[in-house]
């Protein structure tokens, strides 16, 4: 499969993703994933330049209303042959390099830290779940979010003072 030094190839691949769970916040693969670029093969040494396209579905991270998102990823890996390895290349054996981990690596890398359906998305109602963008509900509105109670408490003291 690999040929001598200086040699290139075109790599070309769509997979389809139905196992989710290695990336958080995917709830779905709406397509297959896209792969495309070369190998290149220096000296030793192989290269892989590709870029990725994937089109997922990930969930709204206040009111988890399905959003989908399309992301795009570069990968560029360098490969030395088992036995020919040190610490700062991958190693494949053989004549296949499997490339699962490098596109789950650029998938994972290409997330959005924050996944909102809008902006000023209001989320969900914290007593009674509702979907505020959907509407008002009856709850007290009075709740406290737990991480300003300790806020809370400093003022109460100033006052007691
Ligand atoms: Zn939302
Ligand atoms: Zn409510």
């Amino acid at each position: 499969m690999f040929g001598k030094s200086g040699f290139s190839m075109p790599v070309r691949l769509t997979e389809q993703i139905n196992d989710t769970s290695d990336y958080p916040d995917v709830v779905e693969f709406l397509q297959p994933v896209k792969i495309e670029g070369t190998l290149k093969n220096e000296n030793e040494f192989f290269i892989l330049e590709a870029k990725g396209d994937a089109e997922v579905m990930l969930q709204c991270d206040r009111c988890l209303a399905p959003v989908k998102k399309h992301l795009c990823f570069k990968i560029k890996e360098r490969f030395a042959h088992t036995g020919k390895s040190n610490e700062e290349t991958e190693t494949f054996s053989g004549d296949q390099i499997d490339l699962t981990d490098f596109v789950r690596r650029g998938i994972i890398g290409a997330l959005p830290m924050k996944v909102l359906c809008s902006e000023d998305c209001k989320g969900l109602c914290p007593v009674c779940g509702k979907n505020l963008n959907e509407g008002v509900c009856e709850c007290d509105t009075t709740y406290i979010d737990p991480r300003f109670e300790s806020l809370r408490a400093l003022f109460n003291v100033d006052e007691e003072v």
